[in-house]
């Protein structure tokens, strides 16, 4: 089949000051691997020289395949699209920025080597602002609820796959995605490591607030639709809550005479009471709906079969 052993997929938006280095590393290392290699390098629609430096690399290097999209998409499509062109057995992503050292990528290897489907990352010492780290602290408590999987840095892209997870995900259409989260949905055996995280040296994150904000909504709907639940527990709650108070309201207006109730306008609450409730209901019922609709929409893979074990498949691999 392929005769590649290793892609690595790197996604590039305004990176020109660290390409060189970049590619540099990144080839050394893959050489000291030893085995077969391609680079793929995503231009996510930079403005700078990004793009026709990753031409020029493609044309002067046989591993390097450059992938140029026309424009801006954000890092988790502009992966995307270099996974669909990898060709590799092992799949590593990781940044252009150089803040995950391209030399922890054959301790990666190795990790997939000893059996595991993916090989996530943790960074050590993380140099990074304190509300980027509260952030990461706060989604990864809420993956890990969410998937099951214990991982401890779901913002760390420094990550090795194995080519069944990649072929999985490609058959995921959604259009806003989160990697880690869903090649962990495909995975049967995960570890992780400790890798070093270097300080964005040359420039600047990336990431503005509003791209970081829209990046936790997909991480989160990317996971779970109990947002959208939360909404029918909510109306529920209310709704027995507004029925039992406008019951007891009721009652002591009648046993106190209406200047009790003041003139009816507790009476009046009451309706309110069940009236919201059974309104809020009715909105997490739409919402069951929506998240129902979210999940065919997205059109996962309803399984993914890990192996077929039978007589007859073991002697065709033979
Ligand atoms: N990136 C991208 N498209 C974007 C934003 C970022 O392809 O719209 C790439 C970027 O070039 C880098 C990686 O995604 O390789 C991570 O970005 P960055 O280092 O700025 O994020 P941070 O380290 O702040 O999480
Ligand atoms: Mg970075």
């Amino acid at each position: 089949m392929s005769s590649v052993y290793l892609s690595l997929v790197i996604p590039v938006y305004n990176e020109e000051v660290n390409l060189p280095e970049l590619i540099e590393r990144c080839t050394r290392t893959c050489i000291e691997i030893g085995k077969t290699y391609e680079i793929v390098l995503v231009d996510d629609g930079s403005h700078d020289e990004s793009a026709s430096m990753i031409r020029q690399a493609s044309e002067q290097h046989a591993e390097i395949v450059g992938v140029l999209l026309n424009r801006n998409y954000g890092q988790h499509s502009a992966v995307m699209a270099g996974l669909a062109q990898a060709r590799g057995e092992v799949v590593v992503t990781l940044d252009a920025d150089l803040q995950n050292p391209p030399e922890e990528v054959p301790n990666l290897v190795a990790e997939i080597e000893k059996g595991f489907d993916v090989v996530g990352s943790v960074r050590q010492l993380r140099q990074d602002s304190m509300f980027r780290k509260l952030s990461s602290w706060l989604v990864n408590k809420a993956a890990q609820m969410a998937t099951g999987v214990l991982m401890h840095d779901y913002g760390c892209m420094l990550r090795a796959y194995r080519r069944p997870i990649i072929t999985a995900m490609l058959q995921c259409h959604e259009r806003s995605t989160f990697i880690p989260i869903l090649a962990n949905m495909f995975a049967h055996k995960t570890t992780e490591i400790p890798v070093k995280h270097a300080a964005r040296e040359n420039d600047e994150s990336k990431y503005s607030f509003l791209k970081l904000i829209n990046l936790q909504f997909d991480l989160l709907t990317s996971m779970t639709t109990f947002p959208l639940r939360l909404l029918s527990l909510l109306g529920g709650g209310l709704a027995v809550l507004g029925f039992f108070l406008s019951g007891l309201l009721l009652l002591m207006r009648f046993v106190y005479g209406p200047e009790w109730a003041a003139q009816g306008v507790l009476t009046v609450f009451s309706i309110l009471f069940l009236f919201s409730g059974v309104q809020l209901l009715a909105m997490g019922l739409l919402g069951e709906y929506i998240g129902r609709i979210y999940n065919d929409v997205r059109a996962r893979p309803r399984y993914f079969i890990r192996e077929i074990v039978s007589q007859q498949t073991s002697a065709e691999n033979k």
